[in-house]
């Protein structure tokens, strides 16, 4: 693996301007991945001078040739779809059986599932029997800014990148700090499939830096985000003022509703997975878990059987089932809200300390006896922490779901099909899924309420974000109608 990346501008890659590098260590070991450009304004500039220059012919390619192009990226992801798992486990410290599993087969899928997208997206037409005719262009929005988290890297970069492309914008995309390398080697398959330079630019570095100079740069026309509540505010304040698009992909505190009419085994084999999947880090991990009152003290006993045979480990062992946080500083926070939930009256029924040795290592934690107001209760955590609460009626589990500023994801699970029905309705979220976790048809909107932002990503709403649509109205009547 190369131990340098360079930004990927004008189809080639290039040294930051300032000549500054930062370091991208593997939080399994604390060694050094990479040397990264840390880009500043003037990488950006570049980017966007890139951009204009490919503008004009990329928004008027046919959807078929940019389909072609998008299809061969999610093939050139699957060829080296090994060496794209490795890069994403040494950055994350994510098992290897899910940067293969999960993050590149999904990042693959995503451009694969917006090369169809780009053939067929249509216009629409509505006619005024006898009067005109109205037809709705959806023209790309021109350059767009993606910006991307590290917990899901490649994955969520490709969920914006490439309905962005397959719309006909130019972009400029950012991957986190903690995780650039899928996204630096990206280039190299967007140049094998023959996507034109300049279409897209990925730049290196820090949010404050180069995160922000996307954000506040005039030609770039839209945001796309994925990441935390606070910076997804800030990012919302900045770009008002100049009316861009946003989509923002925030934080989440999931509800995991149990009610005792479940399918037991399979609701506790289903909540490990919620609670503990990539170590608790991913925006949809439900880290509320509501249990009706008779079944409580089983489901809790069980779940901490479960949670304890889940060691974290080597991350590069292919029989690893959990992994490192993805850094020192990110687990002392995690830490953080096990000390406060101790101090709070909670009761730590599983995990707790980290593991002892190198690495950013913390086992599955489970706490209950803490209250609705308790920080555990109300804050993201984003890592492998998860509160148990009873309720006693569905009334009461419906209130203690929706007792949250966040509203991404919440699970249900029950038997009974009337009341799943009444609580999809009622509860105050983007998304809710009953009796699984994460099953994701690509066609279907996705994305929060409350705080856990604004807009939706995938399928046609994607499509939508990255485009303006332009309606057109012909009168063909009699000449003085
Ligand atoms: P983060 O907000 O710190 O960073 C996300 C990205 O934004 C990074 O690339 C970062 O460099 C950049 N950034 C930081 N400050 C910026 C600024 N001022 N302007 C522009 N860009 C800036 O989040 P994170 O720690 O990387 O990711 C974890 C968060 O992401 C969690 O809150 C998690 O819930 C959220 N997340 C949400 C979803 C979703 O779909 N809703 C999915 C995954 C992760």
């Amino acid at each position: 693996m190369d131990m340098r990346w360079e930004n990927f501008i004008g189809g080639g890659y290039r040294p930051a301007s300032r000549g500054l590098y930062f370091e991208d260590l593997n939080p399994a070991t604390g060694n050094l991945v990479a040397q990264v450009a840390r880009s500043g304004s003037e990488d950006l500039q570049w980017a966007i001078d890139s951009a204009k220059e490919a503008f004009g012919s990329w928004s008027k390619t046919s959807p078929e040739a940019r389909a072609g192009i998008l299809y061969r990226i999610g093939e050139g992801l699957v060829l080296r779809e090994e060496e794209f798992a490795l890069a994403e486990t040494l950055d994350t410290g994510k098992p290897i059986a899910f940067s293969r599993s999960v993050d590149i087969p999904r990042a693959a899928a995503n451009f694969r599932f917006f090369a169809a997208a780009a053939t067929q997206f249509a216009s629409e037409a509505h006619e005024m029997p006898g009067r005109a005719i109205n037809y709705t262009l959806r023209q790309p929005v021109g350059i767009v800014g993606c910006i991307a988290p590290w917990n899901l890297p490649l994955y969520l970069m490709s969920w914006k990148i490439a309905p962005a492309l397959a719309a006909g914008n130019c972009v400029v995309a950012k991957p986190s700090e903690f995780s650039p390398v899928t996204a630096a080697m990206l280039g190299e398959v967007c140049n094998e499939a023959g996507l034109p330079p300049g279409v897209l630019s990925i730049l290196q570095g820090f949010g404050s830096e180069i995160g922000e100079a996307i954000v506040d740069h005039p030609d770039v026309k839209a945001i796309s985000f994925t990441g935390g509540t606070q910076t997804g505010a800030r990012i919302a304040s900045r770009t008002a003022p100049a009316f861009k698009k946003i989509s923002l992909e925030l934080g989440g505190k999931n509800p995991c509703i149990v009610f005792a009419d479940c399918d037991y085994p399979r609701t506790l084999r289903e909540i490990e997975r919620l609670a503990f999947s990539n170590s608790g880090q991913i925006c949809l991990c439900g880290s509320r878990i509501l249990v009706e009152q008779s079944i409580y003290e089983r489901l809790s006993a069980d779940l901490v059987n479960a949670a304890t045979q889940l060691h974290p480990a080597d991350p590069l062992d292919p029989a690893t089932r959990m992994g490192a946080l993805i850094s020192e500083p990110h687990l002392q926070k995690v830490h953080g809200y096990v000390e406060q939930a101790r101090s709070e009256g909670g009761r730590i029924l599983c995990g707790g300390q980290r593991l002892p040795g190198a690495g950013a290592f913390y086992p599955p934690t489970l706490i209950d006896g803490l209250g609705p107001e308790a920080a555990c209760n109300r804050e993201e955590i984003f890592g492998p922490v998860a509160t148990l609460q009873p309720f006693a009626t569905e009334e009461e589990a419906l209130e203690l779901a929706n007792h949250s500023a966040y509203g991404l994801a919440a699970t249900l699970w029950t038997e009974n099909l009337s009341r799943a029905h009444r609580m999809a309705s009622a509860l105050q979220t983007g998304i809710v899924w009953v009796n699984t976790w994460l099953l994701r048809d690509l066609r279907t909107p996705f994305g929060g309420v409350k705080h856990s932002g604004t807009g939706r990503e995938g399928g046609w709403e994607a499509m939508r974000f990255f485009t303006e649509p332009k309606n057109v109205c012909i009168n063909f009547g009699p000449r003085n109608a």
